[in-house]
């Protein structure tokens, strides 16, 4: 940006943009993450869980998939593995591997290369793979050794023979590397998408055999609250958390009498909770769970998820940036919505809310309506002002919206044709457009 032509700007506060779209977040980013529900989780179960006889206390980042403390060392903290099997690779088993029966391996050349490989090699790549003995079978799809041999490019089998044993020339030194090994490798480090879609269709995925899907080493997984370990409890929707959770908050659960310091710890951990939970309920978000991976959710419900984290902040002097908060909201659920806007708004900060839903603009002090027609029709400054002011503006579509009974009236019966609806800009001779181009 050139440096603008000001000697001075102020009273402008730090702005917090609540994004409607996702950037990209990491697949591990999930509900829990985001409203910090899965640190105080953490910590609960660290610091009051029930630990099994003989078991040492655990550090709360050792409930945590995402540290190399708590990762089941199987699944690396997905909870998923990928494999591949024999049926995978190779679709079907009548085909040689000239006709390129080990589907897995890659196109053009660097298939050729396998093959050429293989040839040197001494397999035969002319029979049908299911009739190559089993053995030959294991080791060019599941070896994990990378043999490098010559390869005599454009020779038959016959031919490659006849060059080996005359210890000719090679066109060029090859490297092996078997189909399992390259679907896996190649899964986990390409860079092109479409490159993943191709031999993502030769793996199966499963649940990780140790920790059953729970993400986590055996350890933290003995440790227990509620009679629940931490994997079950985050895979509650977030409005069944609430309800086990409050008799905690003021020592109504008999659990830790006698245990006065854990009391304690429980209570302010519950405090917290309880706390963040009212405001996602408020929401209309209480049927999430903290396990939830935030790129399954719409955009509306991300940014209500971001709002409630933001309410529970207690920044102020901030101006909060929204795009569409109640994109994807149940009507009944707009009335929470501007509660939690109200208290961003009490809290001492300002709001800056693009929106279309009426029931919000309504609420508005201050409105900005641009206009008047979409795209390049548009983006012109109608008005500026309170609420009031806008019904005077003849030019603004979202007057009409804003005061219908009014408008009616002022328009006569006569005017209802939907060409009469659209007005043409100021003064000028333009023809009147339909409404919404
Ligand atoms: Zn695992």
């Amino acid at each position: 940006m050139e440096v603008p032509e000001v000697d001075e700007i102020e009273g402008l506060p730090p702005a917090v943009a609540l994004q409607q779209q996702r950037g990209s977040p990491t697949t591990r980013s999930s509900v829990g993450s985001v409203t910090t529900l899965s640190n105080l989780l953490r910590m609960l179960y660290s610091r009051a869980g029930d630990y099994p006889r003989n078991q040492p206390l655990l550090y709360a980042e050792s409930f945590s998939p995402n540290t190399p403390g708590g990762a089941c060392p199987n699944c690396h903290g997905i909870g998923r593995v990928h494999e591949v099997s024999e049926r995978t690779l190779v679709p079907d088993d009548k085909r040689t591997i000239r006709e390129r029966a080990v589907a897995a391996w890659p196109t053009a050349w660097q298939g050729q290369n396998l093959r050429d490989i293989l040839v040197t090699l001494g397999y035969d790549v002319d029979k049908p793979w299911r009739e190559l003995p089993k053995q030959d079978r294991n080791w060019i799809l599941f070896t994990e050794e990378q043999p490098t041999v010559p390869v005599y490019a454009g020779y038959t089998p016959a031919e490659t023979r006849r060059a080996l044993k005359r210890k000719e020339e090679p066109s060029y030194q090859g490297t092996f590397t078997g189909a399992r090994k390259y679907v896996l490798q190649t899964f986990a480090t390409t860079q092109s998408a479409m490159m993943k879609r191709r031999v993502a269709q030769f793996l199966t995925s499963a649940d990780c055999s140790i920790c059953k899907g729970k993400r986590l080493r055996p350890e933290p997984l003995s440790v227990t609250f509620a009679g629940m370990d931490i994997a079950e409890i985050s895979r509650l929707p977030l409005m069944k958390l609430d309800q086990l959770l409050k008799p905690y908050l003021h020592g109504e659960s008999k659990a830790y009498d006698g245990h006065p310091e854990k009391a304690l710890v429980v209570q302010r951990i519950m405090e917290e909770m309880l706390a963040r939970l009212d405001v996602l309920l408020d929401l209309g978000l209480g049927y999430l769970t903290p396990e939830r991976s935030t790129p399954t959710l719409s955009p509306g419900e991300l940014q209500r998820l971001r709002l409630a984290t933001q309410v529970r902040s207690n920044l102020f002097g901030v101006v909060y940036v929204l795009d569409e908060p109640s994109a994807g909201l149940h009507p009944a659920d707009t009335e929470a919505l501007l509660r939690a806007l109200h208290r961003l708004k009490a809290s001492g900060n300002s709001l800056f809310v693009v929106e279309h839903e009426l029931d919000i603009v309504r609420c508005a002090d201050w409105i900005v309506d641009v206009g008047p027609d979409a795209g390049e029709q548009g983006g012109e400054v109608l008005y500026c002002g309170t609420l009031s002011g806008l019904e005077k503006v003849r030019r603004s579509h979202t007057r009409r919206y804003l005061f219908p009974q009014k408008e009616k009236a002022a328009r006569g019966p006569d005017q209802a044709s939907p060409r009469r609806l659209v007005e043409t800009s100021g003064g000028h001779s333009q023809q009147p457009r339909p409404l919404g181009r």
